[in-house]
């Protein structure tokens, strides 16, 4: 890549009217004045170099060609007006001519060595020169562009690497084998990087790799890669070692400086890790991508719980009573509520940051406390994501004092409660003592809500049947756009309750079955927001369109989110398209992080999407269906969830046999709830 400017640029307007004076002048002289100037006419023609100078300047060797057609057309016309005023030609005109075709070349070529020197100047602002990588500056710009698209639905990951006691290195073997080492390293790096990559020196001894559409496996595979081949090269006794932090995009992150920050901090816990290691900022999932295990006969080393890296957890003395997740950069903050909740009996975890909130956020907690300025990113995009995975969490906004529109949009997110900072140490004890009761009151309507009295079920059941018409409505006039889909939703609910049946084995079920089969009928909602030609195109999708179908799940859950506040078919619903290796949409959830409703109900739509016709090609054979499962298990979807699959196939294999029959029957999605 290249960041030099382009050759092609525009003449300005003024050049071009200075040219075209400095012309005009020999002419009109020849025309008005030939007595007065006699022999000097000549030395008027000097001013017919201005449009080489400018043009050469502007336009390199092509505009000496211009300026040279337009100064021998103006010698024309000058011959012609001193013929027609009857006058002799200039004496010099010979000589004229040749010094000005002389002087106009010796500009042409200025001009180009000029522009060439430019040109690896340009270059140069944008290359190390030690190891010949792009600098810092390029990578900036390079991550700017990465991270533009990775908002746009692309993914992007950044690993810093940091050579390990380079100092030391420098001391052992002098300065110049430590420059060597550097190089040495880069050539490494290089060699590992794929060319839509890029691999950059980002300072010292620092290297920044900026990788275009990457997970976190694939990221930390990469930087494992290239830390292994450094070991190879076996620099210096004992061998020189990199360590590395590894951050992807995620969407509480607000730009590519915050995304290095996360690496930068996982590059520290890296160092305080021992060095020579590669750490990801928020964890990796505990199951290893295909691949991964096998890098070099290495173990697969997980990464804990994938937050202790990242948060800090703080223990009330006894036993802890509930827990809160607090969402706080400021160490003062942090230290004044943790120890604040820990004495009310509570464990903390802490989140420094947006991104990492979200994570936490996969975790059921009591209580949470978050400050509504964060450095990385939207702290409401933290309060909204809470609200809609955790309907029942007490929410409590830390705003900064007198600002009424941060603290609305906190409570337009989903805050139960405001508190200004700087923080009273008074109320927020009381704050946080009425979310602990608010919070158990609201489990115990949770409980409460089965055994209800004759007039309390037959309201409830009136509530829901309200709520379930317009579900069902929306679902109708989904369906009633594609043929394909009609009548699915019952059969991928009866899939996923022989799932949830198998994986519960006689004990109780992860979730209430009726709500698993409201999940699996409404997963689709959103799709009322594609347009037909997409839902029913036979090809190909394009990227726009991809990207139109993808935005169903969000879609869905958006439309369900006001009329019920059922964690069960929520989830299902906005997740159903996340995979277990982090690659799915919308959110790019990890492993676990997929809340268990939606692994069962993404299982159960792949097994019967693939057992159907579709719009873009007919139903696949079992065979098929069983290798595809076999293939992704662990990458797509939950291993466990795809064992259970896979052991009880006759439960399973039905559906495809069914396929031929089913779709002549419009059957209203809801029947079975
Ligand atoms: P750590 O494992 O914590 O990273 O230890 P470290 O010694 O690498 O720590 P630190 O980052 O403080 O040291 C960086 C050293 O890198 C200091 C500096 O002498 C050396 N260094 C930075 N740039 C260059 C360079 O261009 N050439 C050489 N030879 N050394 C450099
Ligand atoms: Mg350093
Ligand atoms: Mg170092």
């Amino acid at each position: 890549m290249t960041f030099v400017p382009s050759r092609e640029v525009q003449v300005p307007r003024r050049a071009l009217l200075f040219s075209l004076a400095a012309l005009a002048a020999p002419v009109a002289a020849a025309f008005f004045a030939p007595e007065s100037l006699g022999s000097y006419s000549a030395l008027l023609w000097l001013t017919a170099l201005l449009p080489a100078f400018l043009l050469a300047y502007y336009r390199g060797w092509r505009g000496v060609a211009t300026s040279l057609a337009l100064g021998m057309a103006t010698l024309s016309l000058t011959q012609a007006a001193a013929a027609w005023v009857g006058r002799p030609p200039p004496d010099l005109l010979l000589g004229v001519v040749a010094v000005y075709l002389l002087i106009s070349l010796a500009l042409g070529w200025l001009a180009e060595q000029l522009h060439r020197d430019r040109e690896e100047a340009a270059d140069m602002a944008f290359t190390d020169l030690l190891t010949g990588l792009p600098n810092r500056r390029h990578a900036d710009i390079f991550l700017r562009d990465e991270f533009a698209a990775a908002q746009r639905g692309r993914t992007v990951a950044v690993v810093l690497f940091d050579l390990d006691d380079f100092k030391g290195y420098n001391d052992r073997h002098g300065h110049s084998a430590g420059d060597e080492a550097l190089r040495m390293f880069g050539t490494v790096l290089k060699a590992n990087t794929r060319r839509m990559n890029l691999a950059a020196r980002y300072g010292g001894e620092e290297f920044l790799a900026v990788l275009a559409g990457s997970n976190p496996q694939g990221a930390a595979i990469f930087a494992n890669r290239v830390r292994e081949a450094l070991l190879e090269e076996r620099l210096g006794d004992p061998p020189l070692t990199v360590s590395a932090g590894v951050a992807v995009y995620d969407e509480g992150v607000d730009d590519g400086a915050a995304l290095l920050r996360a690496a930068d901090a996982a590059l520290y816990e890296a160092k305080r890790a021992g060095r020579n290691q590669v750490k990801v900022s928020g964890g990796l999932p505990e199951t290893p991508p295909d691949g991964a295990a096998a890098s070099r006969g290495r173990p697969w080393v997980p990464d804990g719980d994938g937050l202790d890296a990242v948060t800090e957890r703080r223990q009330p003395e006894g036993e802890p009573v509930g827990s809160m997740l607090l969402v706080d950069h400021d160490a003062e903050a942090i230290e004044v509520i943790g120890a604040m909740a820990t004495g009310l009996g509570l464990e903390v975890v802490t989140a420094r940051s947006a991104a990492m909130a979200m994570r936490c956020l996969t975790r059921d907690f009591d209580l949470l406390a978050a400050d509504m300025h964060l450095p990385d990113g939207s702290a409401q995009e933290v309060v909204r994501i809470a609200r809609g995975r955790w309907p029942r969490l007490q929410i409590l906004a830390l705003t900064p004092l007198q600002d009424a529109r941060v603290t609305a949009d906190a409570v337009h997110a989903g805050a139960d409660r405001t508190l200004f900072k700087p923080l009273d140490p008074g109320q927020l004890r009381a704050h946080l003592s009425q979310m602990m009761q608010e919070r158990a009151a609201a489990l115990e309507r949770a409980i409460d809500a089965r055994p209800l009295s004759a007039e309390g079920r037959h309201r409830e059941s009136a509530t829901r049947d309200a709520i379930l018409r317009s579900a069902r409505a929306v679902v109708a006039a989904v369906e009633a756009r594609d043929p394909y889909i009609r009548g699915q939703g019952r059969q991928v609910a009866a899939l996923a309750i022989r799932l949830l049946e198998l994986h519960a084995a006689g004990g109780a079920p992860a979730v209430d079955p009726d709500l698993l089969r409201l999940a699996c009928e409404l997963r689709d909602v959103g799709k009322i927001g594609v347009p037909d030609q997409i839902l029913n195109k036979a090809g190909a999708l394009s990227d726009e369109e991809h990207a139109i179908v993808r935005a169903h799940a969000r879609t869905g859950r958006r439309i369900l989110e006001p009329l019920m506040d059922d964690g069960v078919v929520l989830d299902g619903v906005a997740w159903h398209h996340e995979w277990w290796d982090g690659t799915g949409y919308p959110d790019g959830l990890v492993g676990e992080e997929i809340p268990f409703a939606a692994r069962v109900v993404a299982l159960a739509d792949v097994i019967h999407a693939m057992s159907h016709d579709r719009a873009f090609r007919p139903a696949l054979p079992w065979s098929e269906v069983e290798a595809y499962l076999r293939d992704h298990r662990g990458r797509r979807f939950d291993p466990t969830l795809t064992d259970l699959v896979l052991d009880h196939l006759d439960d399973f294999r039905p559906i495809h046999a069914s396929a031929a029959r089913d779709d002549a029957e419009p059957t209203t999605p809801l029947d079975g709830w």
